[in-house]
């Protein structure tokens, strides 16, 4: 959720100013056009190749598995570069190619943790909140204001729905009898992270798994 940070960025700089679209936009069509920038961004992988099919394969495996409304719309885009999974829209998910090259448990995990922003219904949840403090139309004299207050109710909702999604991902990996270790193994590929303004770090998102182990298994370094 990169992007939130650079919603921020728009904030600070104006979005009336920034954005020339007329009639001014509300606050969530920005974030939409802001997510819709990311995904024109992105370099597609080979759809055909072996590698992009193996990642689609995974993706609808777990759609197989998943009941829920938001999953009618849901849509995969395999990609190459930085991005390693990301979801955008609400329901665009994006993932990286590299994700074939690793244990499928560990691609189902991090598959289902996009699927779990969907599933749960992230996008609405947020949009909800800027709409809160920027109700009207985006205009820097109002969105200077309360830039700081929106970002930190934004941060802690985006943290909280880092955590829901994880729990979302270890319940689907459970239910298709997949061993736990996978989470710790994905953790370990993405590298260790420090706590950022839209992601909590490693350590808090292990420790949040581990508090829920109800079954008796574990996620356990
Ligand atoms: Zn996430």
């Amino acid at each position: 959720m990169r992007w939130l940070l650079m919603m921020w960025m728009i904030l600070a700089c104006g979005a009336a100013r920034c954005e020339d679209a007329r009639p001014t936009p509300d606050i969530v069509e920005v974030l939409r056009v802001s997510h819709q920038k990311q995904l024109d961004a992105m370099t597609p992988a080979d759809a055909a190749s072996p590698r992009a099919l193996k990642v689609r394969e995974s993706f609808e495996k777990l759609l197989r598995g998943l009941k829920g409304p938001a999953l009618s719309k849901v849509e995969l885009r395999v990609v190459r570069g930085d991005i390693v999974g990301e979801t955008l829209q609400g329901r665009i998910v994006v993932a990286n190619v590299a994700l074939a090259d690793l244990p499928e448990g560990e691609r189902i995990f991090i598959l289902a943790h996009e699927l779990g922003h969907v599933v749960l219904d992230h996008w609405s949840q947020m949009g909800l909140v800027y709409a809160k403090w920027v109700p009207g139309p985006v205009e820097q004299q109002h969105t200077d204001a309360i830039a700081d207050r929106l970002g930190r109710d934004a941060s802690a909702l985006a943290y909280r729905q880092e955590f829901e999604a994880d729990a979302f991902a270890l319940s689907t990996l459970r239910a298709l009898d997949l061993p736990d270790q996978h989470v710790l193994a994905a953790f370990m590929t993405l590298g260790w992270r420090n706590d950022t303004a839209t992601h909590p770090g490693t350590r808090k998102r292990l420790s949040a798994l581990r508090a829920l182990a109800p079954d008796g298994r574990s996620v356990q370094p």
